[in-house]
Order: structure tokens, then sequence, then C-alpha cells
């Protein structure tokens, strides 16, 4: 699954399809995360699951 990367808000998520605009705060400046910031996405969603 593709990631995108928020440049409003710079929140970083996974999505489907075609992205129009950020599912946290609704602004269509969104573009597709660069491998940084895929990583640190990663990093963020492995570390959420050691919390459960
Ligand atoms: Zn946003």
């Amino acid at each position: 699954m593709p990631v995108y990367h928020c440049t409003n808000c710079h929140f970083t998520f996974k999505r489907e399809g075609k992205v129009d605009s950020c599912p946290d705060c609704g602004k269509p400046d969104v573009r597709p995360a660069t491998e940084a910031e895929i990583e640190e996405f990663q990093r963020y969603v492995a570390e959420s699951w050691d919390d459960k």
C-alpha cells in the first residue's frame, strides 16, 4: 500500500488508491511520502504496536 505525506500538518498515512485530501486536516496538500518519511512512519507504527 502506498504511503502519503501531508505537507500542511506533516501527517503520514497509508492509503489504497487515489488521495485527494489529508484524512487528518482535510487539506489537499498531500504528496507521496519520501523514503525517509516512510521509514519514520514504519518506526512509529512499530512503536504503537509495542504499546498494546
Ligand atoms: Zn494534513
